[in-house]
This record gives C-alpha cells, structure tokens and sequence, in this order.
C-alpha cells in the first residue's frame, strides 16, 4: 500500500503531467476552481500553482467547512453553550471562529463547556459518560462528513440516549457550485472537484455542471499526482472542446457514489435552504435533522436566543470564498490577521484559504 502512495508523489510521473499541462493549455487562458480546501492545501503544500504554464490560472473555491459556515451559525452554538447544563462537543477549528462577539474558545475560558472531537461517535461516548449534562454536537461540512452524523444520531436513537444532540449545518456542494458558475463577475472555465465528496456522492449531482453550464470538471485526489492528473484531464477536456465530469481517483470513487453512507444521509436528513459566508443564502444546499429524529436537533430542543449577527470588521473572506479576490489582496492579510490572531474563519482553518496563502506562499 505504501509502494502504491508513493507512485502518487512520483516526481517523474508529476513531470509528464506538467508537461502535457504545458502542451494542452489553452492559448487564450483558462480559470480552473479548486473547490475544496484539503485541494487548496495539496495545491499549496506542493507549489502547483507555480508549476501552471502562464496561461493557466487556479482559484481557490468555498470548500472549507468551517469558512462557510455563517457568523449566525456559530452565534447560534455559542447560543447554545451558554444554556446552563450544555456541552458543546466539537472538531477544533471551530473553538477558534469568532462569531459576532464571541468564539467558543472565549466562552470556554470564562468557564462554559466545550470538548473536542475527532468524531461525532466521540460525542455518542461523551453522552454516554455524561447522562446528567446534554451533549450538544456541532454538524459542519459537506458530503463527506454528513453520513457520519447521520449514523451517529441513529445509533443514539437506538440506544435510547436522551442527552445527545446535534446542530445540523451540513452544506452540500453543487447548489454552491451553480451560484458560481453563475455569478457574471467570475469567469470560470472547470473545476477541479473532491475526490472524498465524490467518494460518497459519485459524479451524478456534478453532471449539470457540464451539461447545464458547459463546465468540464474532474473529480480526483489529494496527492500531487493525483492533482496534476485532474488538471491534465481537464486540460485535454478543454482542448478538445469536451464538457464532461471525469474521475482521476479512481481508487476511491465510483460514479454512482457510496448508495449506504448516501441511504444514511436521506434517512436522517433532509434538504433545505442553508445560509452560506460569502455566497448567502442557497436553496436545497442545505440539511436539516427529518422531524422523524427532532429529539435530536439541538436548535428545536432548545431554541436558543441567538444574537444580532455582526461580521468581522474588514474581514474579506465572502470575496475570497467567491474567489473574488485571492487572501493577499485582503488588506488585513498578515498584518492583522494571522493564524494565531485570525479576524476570519478563512484564516482559522486549516483547509481555509488565507491559512493556505499564509503558509505556502
Ligand atoms: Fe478574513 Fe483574514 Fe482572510 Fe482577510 S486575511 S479575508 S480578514 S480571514
């Protein structure tokens, strides 16, 4: 297996593919979107941008869960953690957004509770362990980490636990994805798509992007092989006049997706419209918890009061998110806005874009 990885990271097979980049490269330019942040990252890590014939542009995409997420969402579980007897239990980057006034970091060193996880199974445990306080689970990210929360709040529904929750703000990728190809301001000629989406999505819900938009698009990994072949076969694609939505990552997708871990997310979940930083509000982009598990939404059970949302002042991470603008042109980049004094949530994350340019560039 080891053998196999490395071949992903084969400087002699990286050449042949900056070579045919170079060949196919459209004369007159092309703008490809990296649409998710572990690919902004890849592309970082491994100087790819800089290996891109002049003519070829990559733009960072909206596929950092924590970025997107709305300042309304994380004043809501702020919301939330403030309600005596609450834990919140979390992945990481979130303690560090800054909500309107606050961030869960702040309000846990005045005392409030919070608890990371790696997992939302890790949260099951910690309500298991804790039948005397309500554990209240904070649900960020797309298509990939949704069938696992699914899964967990069926597992606490057959358990019979009474102190689990969960904050629904799953997000689903191509309501995001139409928004953009769609805004007049931003020319976008592909898009280089997640191979971990596509693992549980397959290329079905990508397929209008192509037939709809004439978008081509490649769905592949995150090693730098595996990029440079999603930018080669995107490249052939736009040479040869072609739109269509092809796979690179053949090792971890198929095109009709992963139809148990897709059967999880329709049994527990169900569409609506989700309010996304920098893109507003996107009909269907969003999930929410069927009335069928309603014990366990945390916003009916206890119906917060959430604050007047307030945005970071200056903060630019909407344009970024919208590839508008890239993070250096933010004029707080650097000089008032760094990963251990972050204004936005683009800066917090480790996916985010202006963490990404922070670091690598
Ligand atoms: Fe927001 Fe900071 Fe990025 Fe500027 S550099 S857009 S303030 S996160």
């Amino acid at each position: 297996m080891q053998n196999e990885l490395a071949a992903f990271k084969d400087p002699k097979l990286a050449r042949g593919l900056i070579e045919s980049i170079g060949k196919l490269a459209p004369e007159g330019g092309a703008t490809l979107m990296e649409v998710c942040g572990t690919h902004t990252v890849a592309i970082a890590r491994n100087g790819i941008r800089n290996l891109m014939p002049d003519s070829v542009r990559l733009s960072s995409g909206p596929g950092c869960p924590v970025c997107v997420t709305s300042n309304r969402d994380i004043d809501a579980v702020i919301a939330l953690l403030r309600i005596p007897n609450v834990t919140i239990a979390t992945f990481g980057d979130m303690t560090r957004v800054p909500g309107s006034t606050s961030s869960l970091l702040k309000e846990q060193a005045a005392g409030r509770s919070v608890q990371i996880c790696y997992s939302p199974l890790d949260a099951l445990a910690l309500a298991k362990a804790n039948p005397d306080r309500e554990i209240v689970f904070v649900g960020v990210g797309f298509e990939t980490t949704t069938p696992l929360v699914a899964m967990a709040i069926k597992r606490a529904a057959a358990m019979g636990l009474k102190n689990f929750s969960v904050f629904a703000a799953h997000k689903n990728m191509p309501g995001a994805l139409e928004t953009l190809v769609k805004d007049p301001d931003l020319k976008l000629d592909a898009l280089i798509l997640p191979g971990h989406v596509g693992t549980i999505t397959g290329t079905k819900p990508f397929e209008f992007l192509a037939k709809e938009y004439g978008i081509p698009g490649v769905v592949t990994g995150f090693e730098p092989v595996d990029v440079l072949q999603g930018i080669a076969m995107i490249m052939r694609q736009l040479h040869e006049g072609r739109a269509e939505i092809e796979i690179a990552y053949a090792r971890g997708v198929m095109p009709q997706g992963n139809p148990v871990a897709l059967a999880a997310i329709d049994e527990v979940f169900e569409t609506c419209t989700a309010t996304w930083r920098g893109l507003g509000d996107i009909p269907g982009s969003g999930y929410r918890i069927r009335e069928e598990f309603a014990q366990f939404d945390a916003l009916k059970r206890f119906q917060p009061e959430i604050e007047p949302t307030i945005n970071p002042k200056g903060c630019r991470c909407g344009d970024v998110l919208r590839a508008r603008m890239e993070p250096s042109e933010c004029p707080l980049f650097r000089k008032v806005c760094t990963p251990e004094n972050p204004v936005g949530p683009c800066m917090v994350s480790s996916e985010g874009s202006c963490a990404a340019y922070y670091r690598y560039y």
